[in-house]
């Protein structure tokens, strides 16, 4: 859609052309910005034109650019030894749009955008992932994708600040995960997604996503009982409430495929 309150959008080709002022923002794939109206902002600065490699793999993991398109992501060949690489093309089919939203829309975009049914970042927080933030002075800092996304539409980036990276270790992809997703209709968003996976200390850590309004993310030493489990997802208190799902539904379900995910792990 034409986004009428725009001056401009500027192209940015280096850090220096990064800063954003109170009515800017990044423009990454552009598929939720020039889906609906904008009228809070004069600026877009588009990431696009900076040029970072949108993947790469070393033996320490895998660093994914913010604005690696979730197209490339799932076409990356498989890795010798990462278990838990299918959860990219489960959770990339999680996000309800055609695959050629797949060839715009970005890792960064997706997790910044932090709505519930974030489908990367129910992979980042699944895998343990670290974002790289870019701080407005000219610094950067760390910090857990799962603290990251703070609530509906909500992150901890601070104003001026642009997500740089998503750093995944090859240890948490070494162990194996699975995946369980459910919605009200078939081709519906997300209404609960809960994501387990094993770790190197022979434990368990299950992730909520989609049915809560910002990540979950239970770790457990060892494998839990199914009671265990359930008390655990119980505790849990900020159920997500929209059309595409209510609290409790979002709520049972999400107890299920827990215990799903527990199950074949186990
Ligand atoms: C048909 C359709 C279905 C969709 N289904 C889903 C769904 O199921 N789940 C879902 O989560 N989304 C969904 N979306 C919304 C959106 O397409 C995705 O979230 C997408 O991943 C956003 O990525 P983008 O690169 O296009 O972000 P953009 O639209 O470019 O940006 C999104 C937001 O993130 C900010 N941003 C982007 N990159 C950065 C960065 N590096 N640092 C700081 N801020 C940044 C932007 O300023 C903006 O506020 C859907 C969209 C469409 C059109």
């Amino acid at each position: 859609m034409d986004l009428i309150s725009l001056d401009r959008i500027r192209a940015a080709h280096d850090r220096a052309e990064l800063t954003l002022g109170p009515r800017s923002a990044p423009l990454a794939g552009g598929t939720w910005l020039f889906s609906e109206p904008q009228p809070d902002l004069e600026e877009l600065v588009d990431l696009t034109t900076l040029g970072w490699p949108a993947v790469e793999v070393t033996p320490e993991g895998l660093s994914l650019a913010a604005t690696c398109t979730i197209r490339t992501l799932v076409d990356l060949p498989p890795v010798a030894g990462w278990a838990s690489q299918h959860l990219v093309a489960r959770c990339a089919r999680s996000l309800v749009a055609s695959e050629k939203i797949w060839d715009w829309a970005t890792v960064g975009g997706n997790i910044c955008l932090a709505l519930p049914a974030g489908a990367l970042t129910s992979f980042a927080v699944a895998l343990d992932a670290t974002a790289l933030v870019w701080t407005p002075d000219g610094g950067e800092r760390r910090e857990p994708v799962a603290s990251l996304v703070t609530g509906v539409r909500s992150t901890s980036l601070a104003p001026g600040e642009v997500l740089r990276s998503v750093e995944i270790s090859a240890e948490a992809l070494a162990h194996p995960a699975a995946f369980r997703r459910v919605a009200l209709t078939r081709h519906g968003r997300s209404g609960a997604i809960v994501v387990g996976r094993r770790d190197a200390a022979d434990g368990l850590v299950v992730t909520l996503t989609a049915g809560t309004t910002h990540p979950h993310r239970l770790a457990f030493p060892a494998v839990p009982s199914a009671a265990e489990l359930r008390a655990a997802v119980e505790a849990v208190d900020d159920w997500y409430d929209d059309p595409h799902g209510a609290p409790d539904w979002r709520r049972a379900m999400t107890v299920r495929l827990a215990e799903q995910v527990r199950e074949e792990l186990a």
